[in-house]
């Protein structure tokens, strides 16, 4: 029987996976796909992960901007994860790797049993529930309509994408509201002479359709001179951003199951990776003590007081932000921005950071101007159809 068992082997349940390996515990990571290439381009703050080794880097961007009516040069360095390279780290540890389909569990006083969808059934001491955003064993997909961020891309040869601006090759485009629409232009060279431009809907109950996204897109794409079909390689994004806050499970939920996605943002990769160690250092620690106490000390790692208050005003910003209107988010941002890269961190990337979170908003309602300040207090009611 393994000490802990780990549905889900995405980047989230391989970081716990590792780090589980890395303090003496027996680990298996189940997964229906366990060796299936990671397709999403992922995005972090340099300053989120310090350390990271040179091989999980696609891209290091010498320059980041951000448009909201105007341009901002950020302070903040902005790196693409070379997959690959992420998942040789991640899974460098002596972990057992099983293919197989949780479906459910059994949780019992010494253990817990996961019945795969084949039939077949597996013991753990512990069971930690990384599915993603179907939560598997920990309750299952949120229902009803969500607020999610959606977006569509294409990847570029980069000189295709230097006709939407100079420098596409050496330049992230972290938002450019420029243009007036209910979507942003995200933009990333990804360190191999392709670029990634993506319409991204930032946040919306439900998210706004991906093919509505493709045909903005290509709009913008043909406004810049670009011709053909537009066959390049596609990426498609759906995130919601409002999963259940954090409750009791008889399992240890982590990444996107566990509620680690910002509500105001849609990342939460950085905070998986940084997270893992201290949760499996938390579980480790209680592993005598049997396994409802290894679920309360995860628990309790993952969601403190702190990380819990900043969760609500993160939850405060994803409202005010699907409240404002196209013009009032290009206004926003350039406030936002304006910001120093502190403040722009706290409230991005300082998940446990109430004091830098809350005084960047008090300090961006302080700027505002009178109608968006109405807005960001959400006393002003919310711009129909904005998204
Ligand atoms: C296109 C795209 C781009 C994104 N870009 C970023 C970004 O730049 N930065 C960022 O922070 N976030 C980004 N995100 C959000 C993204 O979801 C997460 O960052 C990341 O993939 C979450 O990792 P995870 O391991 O928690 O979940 P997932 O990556 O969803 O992994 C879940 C794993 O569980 C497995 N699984 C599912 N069901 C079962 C089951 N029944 N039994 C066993 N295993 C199961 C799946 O096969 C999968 O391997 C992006 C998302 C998308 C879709």
């Amino acid at each position: 029987m393994a000490d802990v068992l780990i549905a889900g082997g995405g980047p989230a349940g391989w970081a716990l996976a590792r780090a589980c390996a890395r303090r003496g515990l027996e680990t298996t990571v189940l997964d229906p796909a366990p060796h299936r290439r990671w397709r999403n381009t992922y995005g972090v703050w340099s300053d989120e992960l310090p350390g990271l080794p040179g091989e999980v880097i696609a891209a290091a961007p010498p320059v980041t901007v951000a448009f909201g009516t105007r341009e901002h040069r950020l302070g903040r360095g902005y790196l693409v994860l070379d997959n690959a390279g992420l998942r040789d780290w991640l899974t460098a540890e002596r972990v057992r790797v099983v293919t197989g389909q949780a479906s459910a569990v059994e949780p019992g006083r010494h253990g817990a049993t996961v019945t795969l969808a084949d039939g077949h059934r597996l013991a753990a001491a512990v069971v930690v529930d990384a599915s993603g955003p179907g939560r598997v064993l920990s309750g299952g997909a949120p229902r009803g309509p969500r607020f999610e961020q959606t977006a569509y891309g294409l990847v570029l040869p980069a000189a295709e994408a230097e006709r939407l601006g100079p420098g596409a090759a050496e330049t992230a485009v972290f938002m450019d509201w420029r243009g007036g629409g209910p979507s942003f232009r995200y933009q990333l060279p990804l360190g191999d002479g392709s670029v990634l431009v993506e319409e991204t809907s930032l946040a919306r109950r439900p998210g706004r359709p991906i093919e509505e996204l493709a045909h903005r897109l290509r709009a913008r794409l043909t406004a810049a001179g670009l011709r053909g079909r537009f066959s390049w390689p596609e990426e498609r994004v759906r995130i919601t951003l409002d999963g259940p806050p954090p409750g009791r499970t008889a399992v240890v939920p982590f990444g996107v199951a566990a509620g680690l996605v910002h509500p105001a943002t849609g990342y939460s990769l950085a905070a998986s990776l940084r997270l893992a160690p201290r949760v499996a250092a938390a579980m480790a620690g209680a592993f005598e003590a049997g396994p409802p106490a290894v679920v309360r000390a995860a628990s309790k790692a993952l969601w403190t007081p702190e990380a819990r208050a900043v969760f609500s005003l993160r939850r405060h910003g994803l409202h005010v932000l699907c409240g404002m209107a196209p013009d009032e988010r290009a206004a926003f941002f350039d406030l936002f921005f304006t910001l120093p890269p502190a403040a722009q961190r706290a409230f991005t990337s300082g998940r446990e950071d109430l004091p830098g979170t809350a005084a960047a908003m008090a300090k961006l309602f302080r700027t505002a101007p009178r109608g968006l300040r109405a807005r960001l207090t959400g006393l002003r009611p919310a711009h129909n159809g904005s998204g």
